[in-house]
């Protein structure tokens, strides 16, 4: 490869700008030369397209968000929209592609490989749910962000004796919950892979954890379980316990980066300038049992994962 570019696709995450400079640096260091696309997919279409040298990536490690912007572009999606894209990196003179973005980035990434451009994912998703991968960009800062508002939330719950329901991100995925549910030391998880919608259940724990004296109820909920407001109004009506909902919401999307996502985020980042490098195309980094390491983006795509029946009975166990 001559000519690396290099976008941000789907949510933001922290730790995107670690690994946007990374790779910039790394392939600079090998003698190439490095293209900005803003916007995602959206921007390769639109050929919003900059030069980055050494100094565009200076003073962004530290960064949250993504100085390259992010978009969704449904045009991507359509066959037309892929050509374009292809024939866009051609005019530009890119021949090797990095995708910092979720399942869906890799989907287009994948398109654009499928056409002759070398292509590298990045995981970047605050949501852990990338299923070849322990480790995804943006989560660790994402999980810290999400536990100290907790944190805060709990000390006021406490004083006031309250039941405190805290939504927290992750759409269909429980990650962020369980970890909050585990470190902030919630009484109750609810997560979309296992909740069971037995209200039932919750307010009887409530009601049973009172009479043994505890002073207040924490209820970590992902997203995707919703109605956090009602389940507080229905909660407090059946228990007595006052209930308030709290929804910490795109706070967890921002902020400056976790040492580990900088960390993290960088040697992916050098790590993809490396395939590249090797002439390798079609692939996604990942963090697997303590290694980085890279695999077909095809098996990546078709990997599954679910969360961690060993943390989760732990998680229920460690509330009593
Ligand atoms: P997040 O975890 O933040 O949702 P993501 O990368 O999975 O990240 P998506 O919105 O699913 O986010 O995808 C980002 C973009 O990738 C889409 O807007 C679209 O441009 C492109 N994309 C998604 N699916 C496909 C597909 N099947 N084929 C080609 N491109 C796709």
């Amino acid at each position: 490869v001559k000519t690396i570019g290099i976008l941000t696709s789907g949510g933001d995450a922290p730790g995107m700008n670690a690994a946007i400079r990374a790779v910039v640096r790394t392939a600079l260091a090998n003698g190439l030369e490095v293209k900005g696309i803003r916007r995602g997919f959206t921007g390769l279409l639109e050929e919003d397209i900059i030069d980055l040298n050494a100094n565009s990536v200076s003073d962004i490690i530290q960064r949250g968000g993504t100085i390259l912007y992010t978009a969704r572009c449904p045009e991507f999606v359509t066959k037309e929209g892929q050509d374009k894209g292809a024939e866009v990196c051609r005019k530009h003179g890119i021949d090797g592609l990095v995708v910092i973005g979720g399942d869906g980035s890799f989907q287009g990434a994948k398109q654009l490989a499928a056409r002759g451009i070398n292509t590298v994912g990045l995981p970047g998703t605050i949501d852990l749910d990338i299923a070849c991968t322990d480790y995804t960009i943006g989560f660790d800062t994402a999980v810290n962000t999400a536990m100290e508002s907790i944190d805060k939330v709990r000390d006021t719950s406490t004083s006031h004796e309250r039941c405190s329901i805290i939504e927290v991100m992750g759409r269909n995925a429980g990650y962020i919950a369980l970890w909050c549910g585990i470190a902030n030391g919630a009484e109750d998880v609810l997560t979309t892979e296992r909740y069971d919608h037995d209200e039932q259940r919750i307010i009887s724990n409530i009601i049973e954890k009172r009479k043994i004296g505890k002073k207040h109820h924490i209820i970590v909920n992902a997203e995707g379980i919703g109605d956090s407001y009602g389940m507080a109004k229905r909660i407090e009506a059946a228990t007595g316990m006052e209930t308030r909902a709290t929804i910490i919401g795109h706070i967890q999307r921002g902020g400056s980066p976790t040492c580990k996502d900088r960390v993290y985020a960088s040697a992916m980042g050098a790590k993809a300038v490396d395939i590249l490098c090797r002439g390798g195309s079609n692939r996604v980094v990942a963090y697997k049992h303590g290694e980085f390491v890279d695999f077909d983006i095809n098996e990546a795509l078709a990997m599954k994962k679910d969360l961690d029946e060993y943390l989760f009975q732990m998680s229920k166990k460690l509330s009593r």
